[in-house]
C-alpha cells in the first residue's frame, strides 16, 4: 500500500481461507433501496451493501486458529474451561486480579458505573465514548470530556491527540472535590475524537494526579492494540518494545478496565470488565448475575470465551497491526490527494472525512454528512456513517430550530482483516466521482424522525 518506490507495499499479513460473496448491484438498483430506506443508510439491507464501512465493530473477519478453538467450547453453566482459559490469557496479557466477562462492552460500563457511581458523582475522561456518557448519566452523574485541545482541532497535528488535559483534570478535581469522583476513565484510542491515541506519558501523568487524592484510573480498552502499536511508532523510549510489553505496561498503570472485545479482540461479539479491587469485583459479580449470567461465561457461549482469548493474543501482532494501521493511512491519504479534508493524522480504526469542507453550499440544517453518505452509497455501494447533526444535532429550547453539531463528519471504519486492497481502491475511484460531482450535490430534511438516538430510524427526503 505504498507508492514510494522505496517502500515496500504493507500487504494483508494473511491469506483467505473462506469467502462471503458481496452482490453486485448498479445505480439504478441502489437509487431504489435508497428511497425505500427513505435515504436511511441504517436502514439499508446488508445484502445491498457492496463496501460495509459503517462501523469497526464485531464486523471484523476471525483467525482460522479461531474458528478451531470454537470447537474447543466447553458450555459447562459454571467452572467452563474456556473461561478458565480466558482468564488465564487476560492475566497474563493485561495482568488484572479480576476478569469478568460480558456480551459487550456497554454490559461491562452498565455494571462498573452502577458499583461505583452515585447521584451527583463526576467521571472524567479523555472523551467519553456515546455508550459510555449514556451508561454514565443513567446513573445521575455527570461525564466530563477533558481531551487536550489539539483533539478538538481536525487539522492540528499531534501524535497523541488523544491525550487528557492533565491540568483540566487537576482543576476538575480541586472544583468538584475528589469525594465525588469514584474513577477517571481514559479511552484508548479516543474513538470518539478521530481514534486518536494517548501516549503512556499521559498515562502516566494523568495517574499521578489521580493519585494524589487516591481515584482509581480505569481504561475504555476497546482498542488497546492499536494504542499500543502508536505508541511504539511514535513515543521516544518505546521503539524497541514489544506491542505486548507497552499493552502491560498501559494496563498496569490502570486499577481495571472495560473492554468492547469487538473491536481490538477480534471476535463478532464479547466484552470484559477487569479489576484489581477484591470488594468491587465480587459487587460486580453479583450484578453480573442479574442480567448477564454466571461470572464462568458472562452472557456468551463458551465457544464465544475461546474465539476471544485467541482474538486478544492476534491483535498484538505487529504483522497485523503494521497493516491495520496502513490500511487506514493509505485511504486518508488518498483522500486528502482527492481533496477531501479528514480528521488529521488518520486514525486506527476509522478515516473522518470533513463533510461541511467538502460540500459548503449545503447548510447544516440541510446535513452535509448525510448528503456525502448517501452520495458514496448512491455511487459505489459503500455505506459509511455520519456522524454530524444528524446524529448530534440538539433540538433549541424554543422547540422547533436545530442546534447543529460541533463538526459535519462521515466516518470510513474498517472492519478488521475482512477487505483487501482493490476494495480500498474501489473505495478511493468513488471517493474521485464523488467529489468531482461535490457542487452538484442537494442536502437532505428530516421529514419523520423518534424522540431519541433519531440516526437510526429518522426517514429523510432531498431538499
Ligand atoms: C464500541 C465501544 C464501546 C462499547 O462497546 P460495545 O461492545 O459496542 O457495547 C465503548 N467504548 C469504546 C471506546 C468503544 O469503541
Amino acid at each position: 500500500m505504498s507508492t514510494n518506490p522505496f517502500i515496500r507495499t504493507v500487504i494483508e499479513p494473511f491469506i483467505i481461507k473462506s469467502v462471503e460473496p458481496i452482490q453486485m448491484t448498479d445505480q439504478c438498483d441502489r437509487e431504489a433501496f435508497l428511497k425505500k430506506a427513505h435515504y436511511n443508510l441504517f436502514q439499508i439491507r446488508a445484502r445491498n451493501v457492496l463496501i460495509d464501512l459503517l462501523t469497526d465493530s464485531g464486523t471484523g473477519a476471525m483467525s482460522s486458529e479461531q474458528w478451531a478453538a470454537i470447537m474447543r467450547g466447553d458450555e459447562s453453566y459454571a467452572g467452563s474451561e474456556s473461561f478458565a482459559r480466558l482468564e488465564a490469557t487476560i492475566h497474563e496479557l493485561f495482568g488484572f486480579k479480576h476478569v469478568i466477562p460480558t456480551h459487550q462492552g456497554r454490559a461491562a460500563e452498565r455494571i462498573l458505573f452502577s458499583v461505583m457511581c452515585n447521584q451527583g458523582d463526576v467521571v472524567p475522561n479523555n472523551t467519553h465514548f456515546d455508550t459510555t456518557r449514556a451508561n454514565i448519566e443513567f446513573q445521575d452523574a455527570e461525564a466530563v470530556d477533558l481531551v487536550i485541545p489539539e483533539g478538538k482541532d481536525p487539522q492540528a497535528i499531534h501524535p497523541f491527540k488523544g491525550n487528557m488535559d492533565v491540568e483540566k483534570l487537576r482543576e476538575l478535581i480541586e472544583k468538584t472535590g475528589p469525594e465525588k469522583i469514584p474513577l477517571c476513565m481514559m479511552t484508548i484510542t479516543n474513538n470518539s475524537g478521530g481514534g486518536q491515541p494517548v501516549s503512556m506519558e499521559n498515562l502516566k501523568a494523568v495517574r499521578k494526579v489521580l493519585d494524589k487524592y487516591s481515584i482509581p484510573l480505569y481504561l475504555d480498552a476497546a482498542r488497546f492494540a492499536e494504542n499500543a502499536y502508536f505508541i511504539k511508532l511514535r513515543e521516544p523510549g518505546y521503539e524497541n518494545k514489544s506491542v505486548q510489553e507497552i499493552v502491560r505496561e498501559m494496563m498496569d498503570i490502570s486499577e481495571g478496565c472495560t473492554v468492547s472485545a469487538k473491536k481490538d479482540g477480534l471476535v463478532n461479539i464479547g466484552g470484559l470488565l477487569c479489576t484489581n479491587d477484591d470488594i468491587l469485583a465480587q459487587k460486580e459479580k453479583d450484578l453480573l448475575i442479574l442480567t448477564e449470567g454466571f461470572p464462568t461465561y458472562g452472557g456468551l457461549a463458551g465457544r464465544d470465551l475461546e474465539a476471544m482469548s485467541v482474538g486478544f493474543r492476534e491483535a498484538l501482532d505487529e504483522d497485523y497491526l503494521k497493516y491495520r494501521l496502513a490500511e487506514a493511512q493509505y485511504l486518508g491519504e488518498h483522500l486528502v490527494e482527492i481533496g477531501f479534508q479528514i480528521i488529521q493524522p488518520p486514525g486506527g480504526h476509522a478515516i473522518y472525512v470533513d463533510a461541511a469542507a467538502t460540500l459548503p453550499h449545503i447548510p447544516p440544517s440541510q446535513y452535509p454528512g448525510q448528503t456525502l453518505a448517501v452520495e458514496f452509497y448512491l455511487a459505489g455501494g459503500i455505506r459509511t456513517c455520519e456522524i454530524g447533526s444528524v446524529m448530534f444535532g440538539k433540538t433549541a429550547e424554543d422547540g422547533k430550530t436545530e442546534i447543529p453539531a460541533q463538526m459535519e463528519l462521515v466516518r470510513f471504519a474498517l472492519p478488521r482483516r475482512t477487505h483487501t486492497q482493490s476494495h480500498i481502491d474501489y473505495v478511493i475511484e468513488i471517493a474521485r466521482d464523488v467529489y468531482k460531482r461535490k457542487d452538484d450535490l442537494t442536502g437532505y430534511k428530516i421529514i419523520e424522525q423518534p424522540p431519541h438516538l433519531r440516526h437510526f430510524s429518522a426517514k429523510f427526503a432531498p431538499c
